[in-house]
């Protein structure tokens, strides 16, 4: 079988990949900051290791494999929506309001990057939510691993401040980047402060002025710096060395440089292979509000784009590469996606995964795949297997159909579900989603109904013939009719409900 080759950020080459255990394959990514929706360059990262964490799962085998990404919810951009919240009279503490700000976040996250057919993160093959560990939940270990570096000679505490000291350890700063610390001096925006002992020190922790959350410590109220989060979580997820580090390139400096300095210093041997993802790009340009070329995920899942549509053009960009998001690749991913779902839709039963007790894998995509992920060339291969299966007998395009089932999950993308789609709509469908919206969302939508009605029913008790009249139009405006029957009124969903318009009323 081809070894997994994988290009190694720290060593600059495309290594053989040797787990430290095959029986416990760890990787650790860095996740989002949740203070809003995820953007389109947010889910480049979140692909590339999926498809990684894929193959990884298909070699050692699904229990055997561990990823941790983590949730970064100590954030000034939270603080600011929660602060704001709290003005405009909203009910709770600005601690319970910031939780609640991450929390919805989070919601969105999921499911997002669920529509994209992402895995949620594990250990050992199980989904929990000890796989995706929030930093607010991590702060005693911060505050261990920031006092451990202190007793070593790494850190010092100044004026409030527990800063990473560059010069303690000279040799290895700088080496993941490939800069000198002298270089870094010269090139970066470094916040000079009375307090560093060299402007390249970085925080461990800060001190919380009294309207922002702070958590108590050796050296008074605070809160961690972003770099040791990530250091204090993987240590205690994955233990003292695991095999992979992954995030944007753009985490290279200083993030993960940082990570490795605090990491290495207080003893842990950390990270083997650091793999980095490039840019996404959106018509050429970087993707910027000002721009107006900004948009989220969920901003093109609710144009239609299907969510297997954003994955076939993130992974038709080689990881190492800059990507560029274009319309016209979206149009090509979709007549693609398409002409495939019909070849494997045509025959449902060889498309059921419990129809596949042996997997049977395509060796040359397979290699393409554990040659440092080269998604494009499998793409490529899937298309030369699909005019294969156009031109043999029936038997042969089940055989090709069977290729592509599996090359499919090992890429992620979802033919049966893109194929739904795909199909036109019946009022049927219409109804149906509605119905469900109301069942899956645990009868929410129900209660907040049943409390209209009532309000209706005290406001026509109470004459207030308007006000009742009122909540009748909202439900109707929203797709809930009323009809008063003898037994009291009832309602119905109509084809065209629309959730957000029921979520908009007071
Ligand atoms: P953030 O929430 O900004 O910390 O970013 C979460 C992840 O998205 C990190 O791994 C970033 O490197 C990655 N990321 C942010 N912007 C882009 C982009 N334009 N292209 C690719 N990856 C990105
Ligand atoms: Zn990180």
């Amino acid at each position: 079988m081809t070894t997994l080759k994988l290009y190694n950020t720290k060593t600059r080459s495309k290594e053989d990949f040797a787990p430290i255990d095959a029986n416990d394959v760890r990787m650790y990514v860095c996740g989002p900051t949740v203070y809003d929706r995820a953007h389109l360059g947010n889910a480049r990262p979140v692909l590339v290791f999926d498809v990684l964490y894929r193959v990884l799962r298909h070699v050692y085998g699904a229990d055997h494999v561990t990823y941790v990404r983590n949730f970064t919810d100590v954030d000034d951009r939270i603080n600011e929506t929660a602060q704001k919240r709290k003005a405009a009279g909203e009910p709770g503490t600005l601690e319970e309001l910031i939780r609640a700000r991450s929390d919805e976040t989070i919601v969105w996250y999921h499911a997002d990057m669920d529509a994209l057919g992402a895995l949620r993160p594990s250990i050992n093959g199980e989904v929990s939510p000890k796989a995706e560990p929030r930093a607010t939940e991590y702060i005693d270990q911060m505050i261990a691993m920031i006092s451990d570096l202190i007793d070593k000679g790494h850190a010092y505490a100044a004026e409030g401040h527990v800063l990473f000291a560059v010069d303690s350890w000279k040799e290895g700063y700088g080496k993941l980047s490939g800069r000198s610390v002298d270089d870094m001096i010269a090139g970066a925006r470094v916040e000079v402060a009375p307090y560093k002992r060299n402007p390249m020190d970085f925080v461990l922790w800060k001190p919380s002025t009294d309207d922002l959350p702070g958590w108590s410590s050796p050296w008074g109220r605070g809160r961690p710096g972003w770099h040791i989060e990530c250091s204090a979580m993987a240590h205690d997820l994955l233990g003292e060395t695991f095999d992979i580090h992954g995030g944007g390139i753009d985490l290279q400096f200083p993030h993960h440089e940082n990570e490795i300095a605090q990491s290495t210093c207080a003893g842990h041997g950390f990270a083997k292979v650091w793999m980095h993802n490039e840019m996404l790009q959106v018509e050429g340009k970087k993707m910027s509000k000002s721009l107006g070329n900004f948009f989220t995920v969920r901003d093109l899942l609710d144009q239609g784009v299907p969510g297997e549509v954003i994955r076939f053009v993130m992974l038709s960009t080689h990881y190492r590469k800059p990507m560029d998001w274009t319309e016209k690749k979206r149009e090509e991913a979709e007549k693609t996606l398409r002409k495939w779902a019909m070849l494997v839709n045509d025959r449902p039963a060889v498309t059921r995964a419990s129809n596949f007790p042996e997997p049977v894998v395509d060796s040359v995509a397979e290699d393409y795949l554990k040659d440092d992920l080269n998604t494009h060339a499998v793409l490529q291969r899937m298309n030369e297997l699909y005019k294969e299966a156009q031109s043999v007998t029936n038997a042969g395009n089940l055989a090709l159909a069977k290729l592509f089932h599996t090359l499919t999950e090992l890429l992620g993308i979802d033919l049966e579900s893109f194929w739904e789609t795909q199909r036109p709509r019946t009022i049927d469908d219409v109804v149906l989603d509605a119905k469900l919206n109301v069942v899956l969302n645990e009868g929410l939508y129900a209660k907040k109904i049943q409390r209209l009605i009532d309000e209706r029913i005290a406001a026509k008790r109470a004459k207030q013939w308007e006000l009742a009249d009122r909540i009748r139009e909202d439900l109707a405006n929203a797709g809930v009719s009323l009809t008063d029957t003898a037994d009291g009124p009832v309602y119905e969903i109509s084809p065209d409900f629309d959730a957000s318009k029921l979520e908009a009323l007071k």
